[in-house]
């Protein structure tokens, strides 16, 4: 089975210091560290070096942050990531500069979505991207009190924001939204094992994934898979265990990757969220091509996601048995 602390986002190698952020005063001292690094996002998309047409692979651009002075960036839009041994990593949004503030200090570099280069970069640059946009993406879209309506403050170098009327009061901490996903594999009494795979009408052509769904108020992780296969594909499954997690910050999830076993096999798709759906050996994977290869056979989920990873660790356990 594929490493899962090798699911890409996940697995970041810094140090978060959750309780000393909670203090300003030591927040301040880390940007006034001659040492800090900072990390820029613009709309969600973070700084990166790639120059596609050498075919290099991306890399993120951090900045020192004396070297960003001119942006005269205050305490809103700026965001505490934590120590890296002793350095210490900030992510500013300068989605409200104008293009001619940043234009200089970014030179050839450019503000790109990690959804098109996340898999590309290295495993820890990946995962240091998605924590700055997802912790930068919760900033931005809470800006108010959703009690009362008042302006929000910073705390916790970002990781809290508290309402500024003193009647209120009310406190809000960074938002993940669960979401399911997971392998419907079905057993037959002769013939080889296969595994449910669809394409989403979102999807790029060709690409088949595992099913995927948000989990409802008042529902266990078990029943919403229960329920998501059987909406979107009239399957019925039983034995749904846990497999391996995904922060996926796109915009604010965590995906939670299961395996399930089917009673049934006539599929009958929900048009309104999937064009195709089949069943799948893993021989028949096997010929799968890679997203962007520009053949014509079916191809696989990209290589950042956990859809990836429920393929293969399924793939590797059905050959593996006798
Ligand atoms: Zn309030």
């Amino acid at each position: 089975m594929p490493d899962p602390e090798a699911i890409y986002y996940s697995g970041l190698k810094l140090d978060r210091a959750s309780e000393l952020r909670k203090d300003a005063r030591w927040i301040d001292a880390q940007w006034n560290r001659s040492s800090c690094r900072v990390l820029l996002l613009r709309n969600d998309h973070n700084l990166m070096h790639w120059q596609k047409e050498r075919n290099q692979a991306p890399v993120s651009i951090s900045h020192n942050r004396d070297d960003i002075a001119s942006l005269a960036l205050g305490s809103s839009g700026v965001v505490f990531l934590g120590l890296d041994k002793e350095v210490p990593f900030f992510a500013a949004d300068v989605s409200g500069h104008p293009e001619a503030a940043f234009k200089g200090i970014i030179g050839d570099n450019e503000f790109i979505d990690l959804r098109q280069a996340g898999w590309l970069l290295s495993a820890q640059e990946a995962a240091l991207l998605a924590y700055a946009r997802g912790l930068l993406y919760w900033n931005r879209h809470s800006g108010f009190c959703s009690t009362c309506g008042s302006p929000t403050e910073i705390q916790h170098g970002g990781h809290l924001k508290l309402c500024t009327n003193a009647q209120c009061a009310r406190m809000t901490f960074p938002r993940t939204d669960p979401a399911v996903i997971m392998l419907v594999e079905y057993w037959p009494d002769t013939g080889p094992p296969r595994c449910l795979l669809a394409r989403n009408a979102r999807f790029p052509a060709r690409m088949m994934s595992t099913l995927a769904g948000f989990v409802d108020p008042s529902e266990s992780l078990e029943e919403t898979v229960t329920r998501e296969v059987l909406e979107e594909s009239g399957i019925q499954v039983v034995n749904v265990s846990y497999q391996a997690s995904q922060p996926w910050p796109f915009p604010s999830s965590i995906m939670l990757g299961f395996r399930a076993l089917a009673l049934t096999t006539d599929i009958r798709i929900d048009k309104l969220e999937l064009t195709e759906a089949g069943w799948f050996s893993a021989e028949q994977l096997g010929s799968f091509g890679e997203w962007g290869d520009g053949g014509d056979n079916y191809c696989l989920p990209r290589k950042d996601s956990i859809a990836r990873y429920l393929v293969e660790s399924w793939i590797t356990d059905v050959t593996r048995r006798p």
